[in-house]
């Protein structure tokens, strides 16, 4: 059994007057909300989710993981709906959640908006998550560098949140459980105030979680605090074996490679004791030493029967059908999916087989934000076909639907939206509503603006 201990701080910061952060630290579900959207909403949005995690999801899997964001997505809105003076409210949302299988343990982490989760490993920090905001977009794109983003004035601006639109893309990971290894998750208010250099040096010099969570929030305050401040640290403190297994497999693999280099020089005494001599009675029992006596000298061929080379060839045979079609399988299918906010055809399975990864067959040029509601969850998931006709067939379909869904209500947007003027009292909003330079910077397909 995989068991974790982990610790858990929240703080308001030195400039705001409200905390609109929420988090969670549960046995095996860990989350971090950083709500947005002035006067209270910004903590109703963050505490929607967290009250959902926690009182409506028990059996976790991916796709658990994934519906319960979607569903906790349409809460927000559904509270909106009954209170239209919350409107603009949204929140960021990070998980972490161990999911248990049969000796199969695995920790999944999602993603939605900027808040982060971190992976401490042998000393090494390593952000897991992509942020969803503005300017971490354009440093990806190379068109921001590393010192601009982290002093950019708009760092507030995100691309994707929950509770904005009824449709959200949620990015997810899945990570094996080894002894040793930490987890952080947290909102802004930590990295932008502490660096990662800082942040890796708590947890190697604090063993215990909640001790690491707390020093945290207060070097974050110590360096400003000019946001609410929300830490949790994972620790996985038994993981059942697996690292020492991974260990002992490591070991036997580097003595395997060692023996075969030591048993590609052939001396005669090798060749000798590698022969039987009644191969043809033992071959089939032992076809691993027909082979191994095939690598030696030509001279070694008389002593190994017809029946010996019939039966290697058909093994060789046998072997390359199964590889061709375990090819086909991963190779000779289509499906259709997202590549970031484009709905494109892939060739390959979706999230790929083994070392076979997807690749974009065609671009489709609908957009994301254009998917039905009724399409979405599939597309996201990625919609299987068996050929590149199927999923063009498919495509059309949507794309006759879209057109359909456009000339009815005509509530399908051809065009971006603006950046939303932005809360007047949110107290770090830094954009001015209306700012022609923001609506001409956000990224083509962005789906959401908000200002956190
Ligand atoms: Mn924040």
């Amino acid at each position: 059994m995989t068991t974790l201990a982990s610790g858990i701080a929240t703080h308001t910061g030195r400039v705001r007057a409200e905390n609109q952060d929420n988090g969670l630290a549960d046995e095996t579900l860990f989350l971090v909300a950083d709500g947005m959207g002035g006067h209270t909403g910004g903590a109703i949005a963050s505490g929607i989710v967290v009250d959902y995690f926690r009182d409506q999801v028990d059996s976790l899997s991916v796709a658990d993981v994934i519906d319960a964001t979607h569903r906790a997505n349409a809460a927000i809105i559904a509270a909106v709906d009954d209170d239209p003076t919350l409107r603009g409210m949204g929140t960021t949302l990070c998980v972490l959640a161990l999911v248990e299988g049969e000796g199969d343990d695995r920790l999944i982490i999602t993603n939605v908006g900027d808040s982060r989760v971190y992976h401490f490993k042998d000393s090494e920090l390593e952000q897991i998550t992509e942020d969803h905001s503005l300017v971490e977009t354009l440093r990806r794109e190379g068109r921001l560098t590393e010192d601009e983003a982290a002093n950019h004035p708009q760092r507030n601006i995100l691309t994707r949140a929950l509770g904005i639109d009824t449709k959200v893309l949620v990015d997810d990971w899945a990570m094996l459980p080894f002894a040793g290894d930490r987890y952080v998750l947290c909102s802004d208010g930590l990295f932008n105030e502490v660096s990662e250099n800082e942040i890796a040096g708590v947890l190697r010099r604090l063993a215990d979680p909640q001790e690491a969570a707390d020093e945290l929030v207060r070097l974050a305050n110590e360096g400003g605090g000019r946001d609410n401040i929300t830490v949790v640290v994972v620790d996985v403190v038994d993981d059942d074996g697996r690292a020492e297994r991974a260990a002992a497999l490591q070991e036997k693999a580097a003595g395997e490679r060692l023996a075969e280099h030591h048993s590609s020089v052939p001396d005669s005494a090798a060749v000798s004791a590698a022969l039987p001599t009644d191969a043809g009675s033992s071959v089939d029992d032992e076809p691993a030493r027909v082979e191994r006596a095939g690598m030696f000298s030509l001279a070694a061929l008389p002593a190994v029967t017809w029946r010996a080379l019939l039966f290697a060839a058909v093994v060789v045979v046998v072997i390359a059908v199964a590889i061709g079609s375990f090819v086909a399988y991963a190779r000779n299918s289509y499906y259709v999916g997202i590549d970031g906010t484009e709905v494109v055809i892939y060739k390959g399975r979706p999230g790929g087989v083994l070392w076979f990864d997807e690749t974009i067959e065609e671009r489709t040029g609908i957009a994301v934000i254009d998917v039905p509601d009724s399409r979405f969850v599939q597309i996201e998931a990625g919609h299987t076909s068996g050929s590149i006709d199927e999923a063009r067939a498919y495509v059309s379909a949507l794309s006759d639907e879209i057109e359909q869904l456009g000339t009815e209500g005509g509530a399908v947007p051809t065009t971006l939206p603006e950046v939303p003027t932005t809360d007047p009292v949110a107290p770090t909003s830094t954009v001015a509503p209306g700012d022609p330079d923001a609506s001409t910077t956000i990224p083509v397909g962005a789906t959401t603006t908000i200002s956190v």
